[in-house]
């Protein structure tokens, strides 16, 4: 399975096109996700900001009170589009992806790793690196 050129959500009216490859791939278990995108893991690619852009539609923006994190939503349906996040990354919700993919990842978009394990609310069993804090930390043991 190939990675989808564009992305839609859910009722169409916004559709994201991105080039190249995502510069990091995670499950990230951390506070600052699970609150922001109302998630118990945010799984989701990393991307250079140029590498995304807004082909349809346009979204509106809800900044993190407190943290350097942006949430970008269609207004129609509300779905996350995109967050930014503190590296002005623009990073991208697995699950745009897996709909545009028949409800599969690709395995060029499949997570790598999982961060910031130490604030799981859900214990996963799978053979990817499980950071306890960011990916230069150490990890739990399998
Ligand atoms: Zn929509
Ligand atoms: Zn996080």
């Amino acid at each position: 399975m190939s990675v989808p050129n564009t992305l839609q959500c859910l009722c169409g009216t916004v559709e994201l096109s991105m080039r190249g490859a995502p510069a990091a791939r995670a499950n990230c278990h951390c506070r600052s996700c699970r609150d922001f995108y109302g998630t118990s893991v945010w799984s989701a690619t990393a991307w250079a900001a140029d590498q995304v852009t807004i082909s349809r539609g346009s979204v509106s923006a809800f900044k993190h009170p407190a943290k350097r994190l942006t949430r970008h939503f269609c207004t129609v349906c509300g779905e996350t589009m995109f967050g930014t996040n503190r590296l002005g990354m623009r990073v991208l919700p697995n699950s745009l992806v897996a709909r545009a993919c028949g409800g599969e990842l690709p395995d060029a978009l499949k997570p790598t790793m999982h961060l910031f394990y130490r604030h799981r609310l859900l214990d996963v069993q799978d053979a990817l690196p499980k950071y306890l804090d960011g990916w230069d930390g150490p990890t739990a043991a399998l």
